[in-house]
């Protein structure tokens, strides 16, 4: 099949260096092994992402089958997100002359704008969409309050979306309920998991010595909950550490706010001397870390998906999760880790405590991880799952069609 995938503000060219920035995180790494699996299965990509820089060629070649495309839509400088959506009508142009010149069978939408470029550029072609959103704005706007920076009409459009395009992949079960309660029949949705790649993720053998080493990935945002593991750190005792990869690049964490505001937490808690912050570090780097680390901590206040504690199981290594979002899938309480609720310390530390004092049950966790990420969320698994959906709206199109133009199917 020739799929578009549509990415607008994360370039799978991202995925290798530059995440754990404010804006770049899981949706750059899953478009590109997304695409890259496709690839491998005998299918040609394009991943349409916006220009962020004059000096790119329109089009680069990602790896065999798979093409990234610059799209002219707004100034070619990095922007917040959040600044997109007035860009997203030449972004739409922009795809609509691209699919006219070469037409995909099935169009993929990732995030919001994407699928509010892609779907009027599609349509008329009848080309199917299909939508994955990545993270709800309305699941955002709860839990931020006044502090979601998205766009008014991000929920409505969302809604709408939901309900024009030819499937919803959501990424968990939780959010299915979510489009639920935002009137989306459950039958128009189809739950397919990110995936994490098994091959580069890999289990090796633990630190022999040294104190027990906390780890978390994330980029350094308050709904990320790394305040919540800094807090546990001060009832676990006083050989157990904290190390927190991602933010900015470490050159710059004394100038991050959030670094500031999380390590003044941590001399208040009485435990910065155990608390180190590295920045950003590669995805080349990555395993080694998790590898390093005796339990992995993941307690944002909700997650759309998580690919943090999928890579760490892949490496072998416990989860200590809050059971929300896709957490609730893909860490199995009391298999590969522990679910703990949002928001506490208290609970985190216990559950970090049952693995200081039992290393042989959290190595068995962390091979139950290992287990779970192959069998369950290997790309090339994740990316058939998109095969099977993206081949059902493609087969579907002739009756839509006919559907819209009134004449019977
Ligand atoms: N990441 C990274 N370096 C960092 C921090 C994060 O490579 O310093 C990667 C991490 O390995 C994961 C992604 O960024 O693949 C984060 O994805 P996740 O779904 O966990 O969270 P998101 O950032 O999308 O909210």
């Amino acid at each position: 099949m020739r799929i578009a995938m549509v990415s607008e503000h994360a370039s799978p060219l991202a995925a290798s260096s530059g995440l754990g920035g404010v804006d770049a995180g899981g949706q750059n790494v899953a478009v590109r092994a997304l695409a890259l699996a496709l690839a491998d299965a005998g299918h040609e990509i394009v991943v349409h992402t916006r220009r962020t820089d004059p000096r790119t060629a329109r089009r680069v070649a990602l790896a065999p089958g798979v093409t990234v495309d610059h799209v002219d839509a707004g100034p070619a400088r990095e922007l917040p997100k959040d600044d997109l959506v007035e860009h997203m009508a030449a972004f739409s142009d922009e795809l609509a002359a691209s699919w006219r010149a070469e037409r995909p069978d099935v169009v993929h939408a990732h995030f919001w704008m994407s699928g509010m470029a892609a779907l009027p550029a599609a349509r008329p072609l009848g080309v199917p969409v299909v939508q994955t959103f990545h993270a709800l704005g309305s699941v955002k706007r709860r839990h931020q309050g006044a502090d979601d920076t998205s766009p008014a009409e991000r929920v409505a459009v969302e809604s709408d979306l939901a309900a024009s395009v030819d499937r919803v992949l959501a990424t968990c079960r939780d959010e299915v309920d979510e489009l639920v309660a935002l009137g989306i029949p459950a039958e128009r949705t189809t739950v397919v998991p990110c995936g994490v790649d098994v091959g580069h993720f890999t289990s090796g053998s633990a630190r022999r010595d040294g104190p027990f080493r906390v780890l978390t990935v994330s980029r350094l945002v308050p709904r990320k909950g790394v305040d919540t593991v800094i807090a546990a750190m001060a009832r676990l005792p006083r050989d157990a550490e904290l190390v927190i990869a991602g933010g900015p690049r470490p050159e710059g964490l004394d100038d991050d706010p959030e670094v500031a505001r999380l390590r003044t937490l941590a001399r208040s808690a009485g435990v910065a001397d155990r608390v180190s912050f590295l920045g950003a570090v590669g995805h080349d780097a990555l395993p080694a870390l998790y590898r390093d680390a005796d339990a992995v901590a993941c307690v944002p206040a909700y997650e759309p998906f998580g690919l943090v504690p999928l890579e760490a199981m892949a490496c072998g290594r416990p989860v200590v999760a809050a059971a929300v979002g896709g957490l609730a899938d893909t860490v199995v309480d009391g298999v590969t880790g522990h679910h703990v609720p949002t928001g506490d310390p208290g609970a985190v530390a216990a559950a970090l405590e049952r693995l200081r004092a039992d290393p042989r049950r959290a190595r068995r966790m962390g091979r139950a991880g290992r287990r779970r990420a192959e069998t369950e969320y290997g790309w090339d698994r994740v990316a058939a799952s998109h095969e099977q959906v993206y081949g059902a709206v493609a087969a579907a199109v002739p009756a839509l069609t006919s559907l819209t133009t009134g004449s019977p199917a």
